[in-house]
């Protein structure tokens, strides 16, 4: 795998000049590049710039759940980012602290009040298992909380601890390339063009209009200006859809993982339901609900088929009553299907995975215009035992969702992304503290480093992601928590520096 080599400047290219070097440039301002950004300035190095092709930052994104290793580790990247995120949060901003309180200035979404727990319930309506949903509870039981983040509110609070300056929206990486006479790679943006849909991370109707609301991009065609950037380290935090990652594995023998494969799973939703008889809404709050905003409901007693072989459905009674299931289906199932056409498969895989019969009329009822779908995408870790996708190349590095992008079952990929902040800034600070800018060696030994320490730990959050083995005892939930929550991040890092030395 390797950047394209510079032959000439692009044609038409507005070039930075030549004697402009940034120490860093990160691709994508989202938590993770974001989180990196700041962790670098932290540690001193502020010849830095983040470039988003987002026009402007606005309101998008959906409810991140950051746990206790994702805390733990912005925490360590910068306490400050910690504590802003915190304060951000849904959990503490909303419902703890009174208007004249609040420090931010992010915006607020309108959710209804979480309750305190997150019930699993089988067929039968009892309840398998219960998950707290306190900062406090986690706190005491694994070193560290749990908080609720809207993906814009976490963005803005990190954001606002960078320099205006140095956050750049509006710049599309189009290009890498390599420039080794001048020591560095050139990153090709173009501004005000029409954004690229990300045919990744999307809910769709059946009209198969895509919601904007789950990316950063929009649609309206606008005249693009063209800009180059210099820097001896790129970051490329671009995202599952990212850029980067297509460039550093065009034409190499990791061609065929540079786009994310479909993970085998699709949510289909169900926004509201309206005009449920009486005693079906009661029947379905009482057996099922029982006072909670949000629960699960799946076949917990199953024996013989694997827990990721059936759906598992969130059942939610917020303004009104709606759903969405997780489905093991073959993408073409769900692709371009008519709302009717989603709400009969929902309905097949639910009888036949022997869903109760309130549920099942239930969603007999949703309006097919109000059906949404999603397929899910995965970057795997590892494809075979001795085939893993490269996560850097040269002066370059992928980091989050761009190099190990997934499904949201087990509520990671913000989590490992800020890992893989924690890591990749530190080693890039031995970079500069060494003055190895210019050391191929060096470079190429700590992303090494990075992907020896990270790719393992992936390789086991994706396998419990795709089979939510964690989700099939108490025992499997205990080992697994343990294993990924309380895990001391000052002793990884002083493992990585030792090694440095
Ligand atoms: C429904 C859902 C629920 C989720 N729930 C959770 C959860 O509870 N907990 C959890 O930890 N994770 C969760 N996730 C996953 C989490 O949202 C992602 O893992 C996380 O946002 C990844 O961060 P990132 O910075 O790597 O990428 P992104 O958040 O995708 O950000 C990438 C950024 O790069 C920009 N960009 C893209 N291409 C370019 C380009 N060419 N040039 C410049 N900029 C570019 C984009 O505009 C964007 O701002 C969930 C995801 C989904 C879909």
């Amino acid at each position: 795998m390797n950047i394209p080599q510079s032959q000439s400047i692009a044609h038409g290219f507005t070039d930075t000049p030549i004697n402009k070097i940034y120490d860093v440039v990160i691709v994508g301002a989202g938590p993770i590049g974001l989180a990196t950004a700041v962790g670098l300035r932290k540690r001193g190095i502020d010849n830095i710039l983040v470039i988003d092709q987002t026009r402007a930052f606005r309101q998008v994104g959906q409810v991140v759940d950051l746990l206790p290793n994702g805390l733990k580790a912005l925490k360590y990247v910068d306490t400050h980012a910690y504590q802003a995120v915190k304060t951000a949060s849904l959990t503490f901003t909303k419902y703890q602290q009174s208007d004249d309180e609040k420090t931010t200035e992010v915006i607020e979404p309108k959710l209804p009040k979480p309750s305190l727990e997150w019930v699993y319930k089988n067929f039968q309506g009892q309840r398998v298992r219960s998950i707290s949903l306190s900062f406090d509870v986690w706190f005491s039981n694994y070193g560290e909380g749990r908080v609720s983040i809207t993906w814009y509110n976490l963005q803005t609070a990190l954001r606002q601890l960078l320099p205006e300056d140095q956050v750049k929206p509006n710049h599309r990486c189009i290009n890498v390339v390599d420039e080794p006479e001048l020591g560095c790679v050139r990153l090709d943006c173009v501004s005000s063009a029409s954004i690229e849909a990300n045919p990744y991370a999307y809910w769709s109707d059946g009209e198969n209009n895509h919601d904007t609301q789950s990316q950063n991009s929009d649609s309206a065609p606008q005249p693009s200006l063209t800009k180059s950037f210099r820097a001896k380290l790129i970051v490329a935090a671009d995202g599952i859809n990212s850029t980067v990652r297509k460039i550093l594995y065009a034409d190499s023998s990791q061609q065929a993982f540079a786009i994310p494969e479909y993970s085998g799973f699709a949510a289909i939703s169900c926004r509201e339901i309206p005009d449920i008889p009486k005693e079906l809404r009661s029947h379905i709050e009482e057996k099922f609900l029982a006072g909670s905003p949000i629960i699960t409901v799946a076949n917990y007693d199953l024996r013989e088929v694997a827990f990721s072989e059936t759906p598992r459905m969130l059942l939610i009674n917020r303004q009104g009553m709606g759903y969405l299931v997780h489905l093991p289906v073959p993408l073409h199932l769900v692709s371009e299907k008519s709302g009717s056409d989603l709400l009969d498969l929902v309905l097949q895989e639910l009888e036949k995975a022997g869903f109760p019969h309130a549920i099942q009329e239930l969603v007999r009822l949703s309006p097919p215009e109000n059906i949404l779908q999603r397929p899910y995408y995965i970057h795997r870790a590892a494809i075979a035992k001795n085939i893993l996708p490269a996560w850097s190349s040269g002066r370059v590095v992928l980091v989050g969702d761009a190099a190990h992008g997934m499904p949201p079952f087990m509520a990671q990929g913000a989590n490992q992304g800020l890992e893989d902040a924690m890591v990749i800034t530190t080693l890039i600070t031995n970079i500069a503290q060494e003055n190895n800018w210019d050391n191929q060696q060096a470079i190429a030994s700590a992303f090494d480093k990075y992907e020896r320490l990270r790719r393992p730990f992936m390789e086991y959050i994706q396998q419990a992601t795709l089979t939510e083995f964690p989700n099939s005892s108490d025992q499997a939930w205990q080992e697994y928590s343990d294993k990924v929550y309380t895990r001391n991040f000052e002793q990884i890092i002083a493992g990585l520096l030792v090694e440095s030395e």
